[in-house]
């Protein structure tokens, strides 16, 4: 089954091509076009700017994805797009050229969400088998997820405010560091003293695994201002400790929570246990070593980084996984919103 994928549902225009061979998949080829350049002078990404870019590129991208690839839409058996969540109008846009395609050749078409996307992607990269526990973590999202089936996610909780790759990115701007603002923070991080400010540990007095991240962006903010006030000014030292100290935090909730999280997916007793990570923020090597220790004996698995973040191959896979499980293409609305584990989400909210 070899599925084109489409994506655009935040700031990537992307496009691939994904073969799937039963219980993973080979990516015949995967572009991504970002807009970064076009949304930094306004500290974040403009939906209208993203969508208008989304437009204009997203034909060319399919078509070096299919050349890439070295094929033709001949041989492709069926076209997966990013349904929603995201931002209305690049998802339109990407939505809109794929029932082009899918008119004009008469190829079956699936929507697809695009946190499925994410949450899959641990099956076409490592052939993982259900059940497997996921903790999704990206620049708009935080949640443990039960990944039981192509079309079957459980959330076993997740962030009550912010995701933390927005408070990374909101971090960085308050510090002064370039956007994104993950890699930034991460950088600085490194000669910094994590234990200088001690910033808080939201939510974990609670039970569960929801999880907090709005209180920890203040208390850095905090922090800061009371040394500008003291000093006049920040030192490098200062920013580097600012950094560590935040990072660190992030970290522990992330690890302590993944544990109340495996504990909830181990007493399922799953054949063979794994506790999985995507997005972004998967890509911090601090929180990745926090999440391996916090996993234990359970196999850990961190997808590569150019399928952590957004991308069309997951898409395509997560298109795959269905077809190959006997789903039939069904009518679907492009969703701003679209939370994983409603069930029957095709043509919720399509007035039908
Ligand atoms: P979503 O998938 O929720 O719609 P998104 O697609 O914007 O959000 P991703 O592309 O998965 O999110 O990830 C981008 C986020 O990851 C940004 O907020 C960025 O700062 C963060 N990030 C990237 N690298 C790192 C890093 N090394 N450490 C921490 N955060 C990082
Ligand atoms: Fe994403």
């Amino acid at each position: 089954l070899t599925v084109l994928g489409i994506e655009s549902s935040c700031d990537d225009t992307a496009a691939a091509v994904v073969r799937a061979h039963g219980e993973r998949g080979a990516i015949l080829s995967s572009l991504v076009a970002g807009q970064a350049d076009l949304h930094a002078a306004f500290g974040g990404v403009v939906p209208e700017i993203a969508a208008r870019a989304h437009v204009e590129k997203i034909d060319s991208c399919v078509e070096a994805a299919l050349d890439k690839a070295g094929m033709t839409l001949g041989a492709i058996d069926a076209i997966g797009v990013t349904a929603g969540p995201g931002l209305i109008g690049g998802v339109l846009a990407g939505v809109m050229c794929a029932r082009g395609i899918a008119a004009a050749t008469g190829l079956p078409l699936i929507g697809v969400n695009h946190l499925a996307g994410h949450a899959l992607t641990p099956r076409l990269t490592h052939g993982l088998a259900f059940p497997y526990l996921m903790l999704l973590v990206s620049g708009g999202h935080c949640q443990f997820l039960m990944v039981e089936a192509a079309d079957r996610f459980q959330r076993l909780g997740g962030t009550i405010d912010d995701a933390p790759g927005e408070a990374f990115d909101k971090v960085a701007k308050l510090l002064g560091l370039p956007q994104p603002g993950g890699p930034a923070v991460e950088a600085e991080a490194r000669s910094g003293d994590a234990s200088r400010f001690g910033f808080p540990r939201p939510l974990l007095d609670r039970p569960g695994c929801d999880l907090s991240f709005s209180g920890l962006k203040t208390a850095v903010l905090r922090a800061r201002d009371a040394l500008v006030e003291q000093q006049g000014g920040l030192t490098r030292q200062d920013r580097a400790d600012l950094c560590a100290g935040f990072q660190e935090a992030v970290a522990d909730v992330l690890a302590q929570k993944s544990r109340r999280a495996l504990d909830i997916y181990m007493a399922r007793s799953p054949a063979s246990p794994a506790f999985a990570v995507a997005g972004g923020v998967a890509a911090n090597q601090t929180i990745r070593e926090r999440l391996i220790e916090a996993a234990g004996g359970v196999t850990f698995v961190a997808p590569p980084l150019s399928l952590c973040t957004d991308n069309a191959a997951m898409i395509a896979w997560a298109a795959a996984e269905r077809l190959t499980a006997g789903e039939a293409p069904a009518p679907f609305v492009a969703r701003p919103r679209w939370p994983l584990d409603e069930r029957s989400p095709a043509l919720l909210g399509s007035g039908r």
